[in-house]
């Protein structure tokens, strides 16, 4: 893909994007904030920001660690890999703690929703994490009473090859801050000059916009 196809994002307009969807993650009112990394991280960070209130404690942000083996081809032999496409290079850890999903409303944070594979991946992983909790604890899922919400900055306009449950693809629970063309978005964090890559993304407006 050539420069001037991408679409360069700044620090300043990751932020105000997060602002502006602050309403509506105050309306799913996480209780935990999930970042899927890398390109989670930083938005995660900042939605915690975002949510603060005076006088009540910040809501906690936890990392998993997911990464995609499309390119793997069929040259691997490990099918698993493959066949889901994504592999857990870190996930939650619920041994020797008392952290438990249940309960909970978990938002998912990752930086874009492409094909959608990924963030179809981590609900699914949650949801079983949250089957063998409540049966552990002799509970239905539905008596657990864990939701999932989703905040991307970008979600692409494009055919997906993965599909969100119902529960969490709607217009509460899935929170894209912006929708976008199937174009190659640039983050800031993914630059290493950042001075070209602000001044790309101001020439483009996309960069702080002033009320
Ligand atoms: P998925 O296809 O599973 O929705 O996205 C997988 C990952 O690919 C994303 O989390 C992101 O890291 C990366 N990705 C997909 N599209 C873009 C893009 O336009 N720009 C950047 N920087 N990363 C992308």
């Amino acid at each position: 893909m050539s420069e001037e196809e991408k679409v360069y994002i700044s620090y300043n307009h990751v932020h105000q994007l997060i602002q502006e969807s602050t309403p509506r993650l105050k309306k799913f009112n996480p209780d935990l904030i999930l970042s899927v990394a890398g390109g989670g991280l930083i938005p995660a960070r900042q939605v915690r920001t975002f949510l603060k209130e005076p006088g009540s404690p910040n809501v906690r942000v936890m990392a998993v660690v997911l990464s995609l083996y499309e390119d793997l081809g069929s040259s691997s032999t490990d099918a698993e890999k493959i066949g889901k496409q994504v592999v857990r290079t870190q996930w939650l850890d619920y041994q020797n703690t008392d952290f438990t999903l249940l309960g909970k409303n978990i938002l998912i944070v990752d930086e874009v929703d492409d094909t959608r594979t990924t963030l179809n991946y981590a609900v699914n992983e949650l949801k079983k994490d949250v089957e063998e909790q409540a049966k552990a604890k002799g509970i239905s899922v539905e008596e657990a009473n864990t939701n999932f919400g989703i905040f991307v900055l970008h979600n692409k306009l494009k055919p997906k090859k993965a599909d969100l449950p119902a529960e969490v693809y709607n217009e509460t629970n899935y929170i894209a801050a912006r929708e976008i063309e199937d174009v190659w978005i640039a983050y800031p964090w993914e630059s290493n000059d950042i001075v070209t890559h602000t001044r790309k993304a101001i020439e483009q407006g996309n960069d702080v916009f002033l009320p």
